[in-house]
């Protein structure tokens, strides 16, 4: 028997792995895909990389790897963060606990015996005390129930599952649908080996760009000096990384035009989040998000040579509310000949046929299907397990309302399970690594209290829950968050409930609430 079953092998799962092994404990991970790595083995497409500096979106458990590891850029690219990964895999001897290609269908919990009895598709059986859900925030991709999608002949790939081999777009008419993060990095590569390139675009992006290059040497002489002191300023500011750039002391409306200009515009030369950064009222004041995002539309209109496509470029929903893209080149893309934009939201696709797409009655002739249709975010990879707690409750009637979770990490009804980086936890507005490693330092102190005290079992009680959801859900009511159809919400799932999953209220007073619970004896847990 097994003391912790953790799901996945992507960054949560190793760390995890490595904290909760070396804490005495018997663990194992269970992986679907053949490597380590997740959404770094899943992501390959052409220009798939962090939207996060890599000194800031990496582990910082251990000092001499922190030290060791040479990033090759700012923004590493999906093959650089697949070598760390498995770096990581090799150099701290996970493999040896690591099951590949095996997917977990099931897991129940048996109350009599307060053991979780978990089911792979290949039909083993395993128990264990404790299940950690490190199965991530996207690695449930999205395919949209396109009417005739099965009839199109030509090769259709999504970002999400891209092939392992090169694919050739030389010569090739190309169709891309969709526009968010994963669509942003891969148009202007496509774009530059495709014969043409239609875009299908529902709701444009904010992007900016992210400047990426060679790492410079001073910069990371400079963090490495004191990376100890870079992280815990980092776990300070509301995202757990950027405290290099602080914001404005004054709310954006009280400085006056000129000056605010200057501060966007330095931010959009910085690159990446830095924007969203400038002032602290961007994601919470409507006005001043909007001088935000007015900002950005002028850069699409000075960009774009053509106004009509610039203007189906520019987007009018509060920038920040999807997550901000970072890009390279994405909209000077479209002053290519070979590149066509397709606004979907005024005439949505019919169908997909033989050939290519139609919408508004208009027939769009493609070689080659690209779906960037991003994922079932957070509850997507949890609902498609069998998952069943206390008297068989599953998991899909616990959450037919929305995700209900205390403090992100646990759900009533279900003992002794925690989920990593899902739906009510700030990890979503953070770097993830960050996230990772705040919850299995959380999660492995837990463990160590309940067997000190020879407990079985840990469990969230409703009212906690309820309160966590009801908190998540008045933050979020501050914020620019819900004007938007997002995946944060859900919107982007038909039939999938409208309600605001993450935790909006930043990562220090997240990591608070969590270890307050923890020091009152795990407050808002029923334990045994
Ligand atoms: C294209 C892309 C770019 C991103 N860029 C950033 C970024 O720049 N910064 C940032 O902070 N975050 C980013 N993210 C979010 C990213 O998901 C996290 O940063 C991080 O990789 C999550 O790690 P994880 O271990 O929690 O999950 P994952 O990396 O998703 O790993 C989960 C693993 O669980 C496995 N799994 C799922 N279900 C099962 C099952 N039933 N049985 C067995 N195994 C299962 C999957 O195969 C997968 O390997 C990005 C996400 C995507 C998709």
């Amino acid at each position: 028997m097994l003391d912790v079953l953790i799901v996945g092998a992507g960054f949560g799962g190793l760390y995890g792995l490595h904290k909760l092994r070396s804490q005495g404990l018997r663990v194992r991970v269970l992986e679907a895909a053949p490597s380590v790595g997740g959404t770094w083995w899943a992501n390959r497409y052409p220009g798939a990389r962090v939207d996060i500096q890599s000194l800031e979106y990496s582990y910082s458990f251990d000092e001499a790897l922190q030290q060791q590891w040479h990033w090759s850029e700012r923004y590493a690219s999906q093959p650089e963060l697949l070598r760390y990964a498995n770096h990581v895999a090799d150099r701290f001897d996970l493999r040896r606990d690591i099951v590949l290609n095996t997917r977990v269908a099931a897991a129940h919990f048996d109350e009599a015996a307060a053991l979780w009895r978990v089911r792979t598709e290949r039909g083993e059986s395993l128990d264990a005390r404790f299940v950690v859900m490190a199965i991530g925030p996207l690695s449930s991709p999205n395919t949209p129930a396109i009417p005739g999608l099965e009839t199109f002949e030509g090769p259709v790939l999504h970002s999400a599952c891209w092939p392992h081999e090169p694919v050739d777009f030389a010569g090739r008419h190309v169709a891309v649908v969709g526009t968010g993060s994963s669509a942003v990095q891969l148009i202007p590569l496509i774009a530059e080996q495709a014969r043409t390139l239609t875009v299908f675009q529902r709701t444009p992006a904010y992007a900016v760009p992210a400047h990426n290059g060679a790492l410079e040497p001073e910069r990371e002489a400079r963090i490495k000096a004191d990376y100890a002191g870079f992280r815990a300023r980092n776990r300070r500011t509301r995202a757990g990384f950027g405290s290099e750039l602080s914001p404005h002391p004054l709310p954006t409306m009280q400085v006056d035009a000129v000056q605010r200009e200057a501060l966007f515009e330095e931010r959009w030369c910085v690159g990446g989040f830095a924007l969203l950064g400038a002032f602290v009222d961007t994601l919470t004041d409507p006005r001043a998000n909007d001088a935000c995002a007015e900002f950005v539309r002028g850069k699409i209109r000075s960009i774009v040579r053509d106004p009509a496509v610039a203007q189906v470029l520019c987007p009018t929903h509060p920038i920040g509310c999807k997550r901000l893209c970072v890009d390279t080149g994405y909209y000077d893309t479209y002053n290519r000949d070979n590149v066509t934009l397709v606004d979907v939201g005024a005439a949505p696709i019919e169908c997909v046929t033989a050939h290519g797409l139609v919408t508004g009655g208009r027939a769009h002739r493609t070689d080659m299907l690209v779906l960037a249709t991003g994922f079932d975010a957070f509850t997507g990879p949890l609902t498609r397990i069998d998952l069943r707690g206390r008297a068989g409750l599953h998991i899909r009637d616990k959450w037919r309302g929305g995700p209900l979770n205390y403090l992100g990490l646990a759900v009533a009804g279900f003992p002794n399970l925690f989920n990593l980086v899902g739906a009510g936890s700030t990890s979503a507005f953070t770097s993830v690594i960050v996230s990772i490693e705040h919850h299995i330092d959380w999660i492995a102190e837990c463990i160590a209290w309940l067997d000190a005290r020879g407990h079985a079992t840990i469990e969230a009680t409703e009212p906690a829950e309820a309160a966590w959801v009801a908190l998540g859900n008045a933050i979020a009511q501050q914020t620019v968050f819900l004007g938007c159809n997002s995946w944060y919400l859900g919107a982007n799932i038909p039939g999938k409930p409208r309600i605001f999953m993450p935790m909006a209220g930043g990562f220090p007073a997240y990591a608070e609430r969590c270890a307050a619970a923890a020091h009152d004896g795990y407050a808002g847990f029923d334990v045994h």
